[in-house]
């Protein structure tokens, strides 16, 4: 696996990604998607949609404004609490996140200290400013939310919040959603969109951005109806385990089936732990290595305040094992204090037991965009030494581009263009004439091309062409009437 530093080098230099505006020298925290980049953002936003709400009639999208009500944050706690604790150096100023700080100074997990804690840990190991070693102040609290002035007022009225996550939309139109889509309990309702943090650190490429983007899924249940009809399908599912418990004894995660963790009481709900699975599945099922993940149970301290129960889908990523994908157990929380602060009825009726209920979300899994594109990368990347080019196995479905279609001599370059625009309106096609066959072949390796088609003399007697596979290089005739549907079928 390449370190953060290589990918990032690799994204840049091959068109994935780059730092936002970099002829003014880049904005930290903030990145522009270039032609390879955009299209796997895309495809990994469409795969989500398609898996999490086109595939299920038990899910319903929608998609909310960026810049959100501020009665929303107010409701939801975020204008009072969304905070990180922030060091300060007493001499060059510099800011530093404290809980990320501590964790790489002292290699513990520091998630959930409190601020007096924090001093502690600071003075007890007389922790220094990175960049000029001078002491610290005594830690603050940061809020983490963009504000912005609506319409040409400057009263603090106008003052409103770039969405720090794509959640709370949910809740907010959460009755409108149920009664539109005749949604009946249990349901979700998914969204795909922007995000907006004022990290104070942001770091590691695109794992902490100040601009991102979401992938979040409510699970809305009858409290008193908790078992999930879908929990047989992923029974027998096996994945990396670390439970709190594992993580008070010092013990290591350890492979267990769903079966066993709900069994022994480790994951307390089917539906929590059938979401835990699904997500997992779902990045296996496009190619991730699955024994890179596990799930981690929030240990007492770092749970927020509403939830009842959280795990993290965590990675391996080479500076470490980091959350991946959020899933709390929120009860009612969220519904309640829209209720409280809207003094609108956000209950449904239900027609069983003819009686109205707040829903309880069980499970939210949420999905940071930009960390799913750098799983997706770190997987499929390999240095192959025999080829002398990186090879980027990414799964065809996820793939920025399908197909790759060459003329093996320039003197071809009318009949392959002739294949490029019979496949180009079904599959995202490039055609490629510069440089050698060979030349082309590691450029569509390292874009991540899963086939390339090449076009030679003998197409115009046998009027087929030659199909090469980026992971084997296996080279295959095939006819150019059958040419589309094979593609098709394979990506
Ligand atoms: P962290 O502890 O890493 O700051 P978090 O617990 O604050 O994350 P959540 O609020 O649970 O994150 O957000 C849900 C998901 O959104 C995360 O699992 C992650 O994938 C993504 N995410 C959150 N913050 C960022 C960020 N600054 N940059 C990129 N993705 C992010």
């Amino acid at each position: 696996m390449p370190t953060i530093e290589e990918l990032a080098t690799f994204c840049k230099r091959k068109g994935f990604v780059y730092p936002t505006a970099e002829i003014y020298n880049g904005l930290s925290g903030f990145f522009d998607f270039g032609p390879l980049g955009v299209e796997l953002k895309n495809n990994i936003k469409r795969e989500w949609w398609k898996t999490h709400v086109h595939q299920r009639e038990d899910i319903a999208g929608m998609d909310g404004s960026i810049i959100t009500h501020p009665k929303v944050w107010e409701a939801s706690g975020h204008t009072a609490h969304f905070e990180d604790f922030m060091l300060t150096c007493s001499k060059c100023g510099q800011k530093t996140r404290a809980d990320t700080f501590l964790e790489a100074a002292l290699k513990i997990k520091v998630e959930g200290l409190t601020a007096d804690e924090i001093n502690e840990q600071v003075k007890k190991h007389k922790l220094a400013c990175p960049s000029c070693k001078s002491s610290f102040k005594e830690v603050q609290p940061f809020n983490l939310m963009f504000s912005t002035m609506v319409g040409p007022k400057e009263e603090s009225s106008a003052k409103s919040y770039l969405r720090p996550e794509t959640a709370q939309l949910m809740f907010a139109d959460f009755k409108l959603v149920a009664e539109n889509a005749r949604m009946k309990l249990p349901f979700g309702i998914a969204q795909i969109g922007k995000a907006f943090r004022n990290e104070i650190s942001p770091r590691d490429f695109l794992f902490r951005c100040r601009e991102f983007e979401q992938m979040e899924l409510e699970f809305f249940i009858n409290p008193k109806n908790q078992g999930c009809p879908f929990i047989d399908e992923v029974k027998q599912h096996s994945l990396f385990v670390y439970s709190e418990e594992m993580q008070k004894t010092g013990e290591e995660h350890k492979k267990m089936t769903i079966a066993d963790a709900l069994k022994k009481g480790v994951i307390k709900t089917e539906w929590h732990a059938y979401w835990l699975a699904t997500e997992h599945l779902w990045f296996a099922s496009l190619g991730a290595n699955p024994d890179h993940f596990r799930i981690r149970q929030h240990v007492a301290k770092e749970k927020s305040h509403y939830a009842t129960e959280t795990w993290d889908l965590e990675y391996e990523f080479p500076f470490g094992w980091k959350e991946l994908l959020g899933m709390a157990n929120r009860s009612d929380f969220d519904l309640q204090q829209h209720i409280k602060h809207s003094k609108k009825d956000l209950s449904l009726f239900i027609e069983e037991t003819k009686e109205k209920l707040v829903p309880h979300v069980v499970a939210e899994p949420s999905l940071g965009v930009e960390r799913a594109f750098l799983v997706f990368l770190f997987d499929a990347y390999h240095d192959d030494k025999e080829r002398g080019n990186i090879v980027l196995k990414l799964s065809p479905k996820l793939a920025p581009v399908k197909v790759g279609v060459f003329s093996l001599v320039n003197k071809l370059n009318d009949e392959t263009k002739k294949v490029y625009d019979l496949l180009k309106k079904d599959l995202f096609c490039v055609f490629d004439t510069g440089g050698s066959i060979g030349r082309r072949y590691a450029r569509a390796d390292e874009q991540g091309i899963p086939f390339c088609v090449t076009v030679d003399f003998d197409t115009l007697a046998d009027k087929a062409v030659t199909v090469r596979e980026r992971d084997t290089t296996k080279q295959e005739r095939v006819k150019l009437s059958d040419l589309k549907l094979y593609l098709l079928s394979r990506c």
